[in-house]
């Protein structure tokens, strides 16, 4: 559903109810630069997911908004107020964990109303309760699974138990921990459905942190790209798969060919480039050297007759993706990844198509461990 009807990164709820905006935020941990100077902007209403490779910051960017560590330097706003000081349970904030981090001796209902009860406020008088924990167990989709325990519900439904624990109390924002990462594939599937339900049914700002890049594209209206502790690109989904800003985005996002090739005259917004004989132009993104490395996502690059394409080349793998196949063949000038609707088997001759101006052209940089990035592809299957 990449690229289907989403709610956007502005804002969906009244304004100034949940605007979420960090400035210059850092944190180490002794010589290592866990964040770096990071300026995050989320309006109100939006979901927003912040992305990237283990160890790149996440999780402490997120701690730090939630108040569960200190930053070294920098601010957090919310809603243009200064609250980068104030204890965990003072922030406009909740926070769904990894592992849901239900109570095992509490019922669903009674976990969902422990939402209710904070160290600085008293329980509400019990209609109350009864009726907002009902109310959250219907935005979930839990009625009726009041008195059961945790140790009843599915994993998906402990997950969902969480989500109205954590949203009972009405956050400005909800901060969403890797929620899905415990759950198997189909019913991570559904969670995510809920969450898009629930955020645009309520309209409260939701900040995701994931690795799993299909859910941060698929999800959100906005997604942060980080690396080595600073934002590599703030865009949409759309935005960082098609345009990606950097070589490190290109690589991250989706799948495709990187080729290696030498630049044989520039236009102002194309390069003519070279590969082992074979021109073509390529989207330029300021290049400066007489090298560039040149993303081409597997959409663009058809498989043809041997003989009728650029290259010819032997496929190496076919692998089935619903209404397409997705193919890596050997060619005189690299591995490529293409798509078709035919099986190939591995080792049949083809030929290797791409247009006359195709892909963008990055600055170099020292080249990964393979050529094909190993990422499944947005609206493949799981997408
Ligand atoms: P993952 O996806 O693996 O959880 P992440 O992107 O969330 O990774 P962080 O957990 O924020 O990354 O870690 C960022 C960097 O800070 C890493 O290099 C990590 O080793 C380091 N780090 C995190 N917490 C601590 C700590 N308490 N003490 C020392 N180093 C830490």
């Amino acid at each position: 559903m990449f690229g289907g009807d989403r709610p956007g990164g502005s804002a969906t709820s009244a304004p100034g109810q949940g605007a979420l905006a960090t400035r210059t935020l850092s944190k180490r941990y002794g010589s290592i630069v866990a964040v770096d100077a990071v300026d995050l902007d989320l309006p109100a209403g939006s979901f927003f997911s912040l992305l990237g490779p283990s160890g790149c910051g996440k999780t402490t960017l997120l701690r730090m908004i939630a108040g569960l560590e200190q930053p070294d330097e920098g601010t957090i706003l919310v809603d243009g107020m200064d609250i980068t000081r104030l204890s965990p349970e003072r922030r406009p904030f909740n926070m769904v964990f990894q592992r849901y981090a239900l109570f095992p001796h509490l019922s669903v209902f009674d976990n969902v109303a422990f939402g209710l009860t904070t160290a600085r406020s008293e329980r509400p008088p019990r209609d109350e309760v009864r009726r907002r924990v009902g109310d959250m167990l219907a935005l979930v989709g839990l009625e009726g699974l009041e008195r059961r325990w945790p140790g009843q519900l599915s994993g998906g439904q402990q997950q969902r138990v969480a989500v109205a624990r954590a949203l009972i109390r009405h956050p400005r924002v909800l901060l969403l921990d890797e929620p899905m990462s415990a759950l198997d594939r189909n019913v991570r599937h559904q969670v995510r459905e809920e969450l898009l339900r629930i955020h645009s049914e309520l309209g409260t700002t939701f900040l995701l942190v994931t690795h799993d890049q299909d859910e941060a594209l698929s999800i959100s209206g906005m997604v942060a790209l980080m690396n080595q502790g600073h934002l590599e690109q703030v865009a949409k989904p759309e935005t960082l798969y098609r345009r990606p800003a950097t070589l490190f985005a290109a690589r991250f996002i989706g799948a495709g060919t990187f080729l290696d090739v030498s630049i044989v005259a520039r236009s102002p917004s194309v390069v003519a480039v070279d590969l082992a004989g074979i021109r073509f132009g390529a989207e330029d993104t300021g290049l400066t050297g007489d090298r560039a490395t040149v993303l081409l996502r597997p959409e663009e690059v058809k498989v043809t007759d041997p003989g009728a394409g650029r290259v010819d080349g032997r496929v190496l793998t076919c692998t089935f993706f619903g209404s397409y196949y997705e193919l890596t063949a050997s060619t005189a000038c690299g591995t490529f990844r293409l798509r078709d609707t035919h099986l190939h088997a591995p080792g049949d001759a083809i030929g290797v198509a791409w247009p006359e101006t195709a892909g963008i052209a990055y600055e170099s940089t020292p080249a990964p461990p393979a050529i094909i990035e190993d990422i499944a592809p947005p609206g493949g299957p799981e997408a």
